[in-house]
This record gives C-alpha cells, sequence and structure tokens, in this order.
C-alpha cells in the first residue's frame, strides 16, 4: 500500500532570538582584544578597577604613577600562585 500523506503542517517554529552580541573589541585605547566585560578585555577591567583607566578607556593623568602600584599588586598575586 502506497500513499503515505506527510499531513504534519508545522506550524511556523519560533525561531531562537539568541542574544546577539555584536563584537566588540576593548574600550582601551590602543587595545584591540575582544571585549571580556565591561567593553574592557580582563587586562584592562583589572587596570579599570584599579583605576588606572577611566571608563572610556583614557588613561588618568597619573597613570604612570598607578601602574607601579598596579604592577606590583600583580606580582605579588602571581607570585603567591606559583
Ligand atoms: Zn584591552
Amino acid at each position: 500500500m502506497k500513499g503515505v500523506h506527510p499531513m504534519g503542517t508545522k506550524k511556523g517554529a519560533p525561531e531562537t532570538a539568541g542574544t546577539t552580541s555584536g563584537k566588540t573589541i576593548c574600550g582601551a585605547e590602543g587595545c584591540k582584544h575582544t571585549d571580556w566585560k565591561f567593553s574592557f578585555c580582563q587586562e584592562h577591567y583589572e587596570q579599570f578597577k584599579f583605576g588606572l583607566i577611566k571608563k572610556d578607556g583614557k588613561v588618568v593623568s597619573d597613570y604612570e604613577k598607578k601602574f607601579e602600584h598596579y604592577q606590583a599588586f600583580k606580582s605579588r598575586v602571581a607570585q603567591k600562585a606559583a
């Protein structure tokens, strides 16, 4: 016997609207890393947390001074981890 009728008229399945996260790059000046958190890469996010760079990616006026503290902190953490 022949005559298979595929009657299953599928109603338009709802397209899974995934969150289209546009690819962004790190907001820090000169950095081309892809966005990681708060429009900064991991490195610059930490610098942002430390107050080395501002929200708009610009470095603060006493960046160099703060960067020393930041590096000291980082090396301390690295030593602990080692
Ligand atoms: Zn970055």
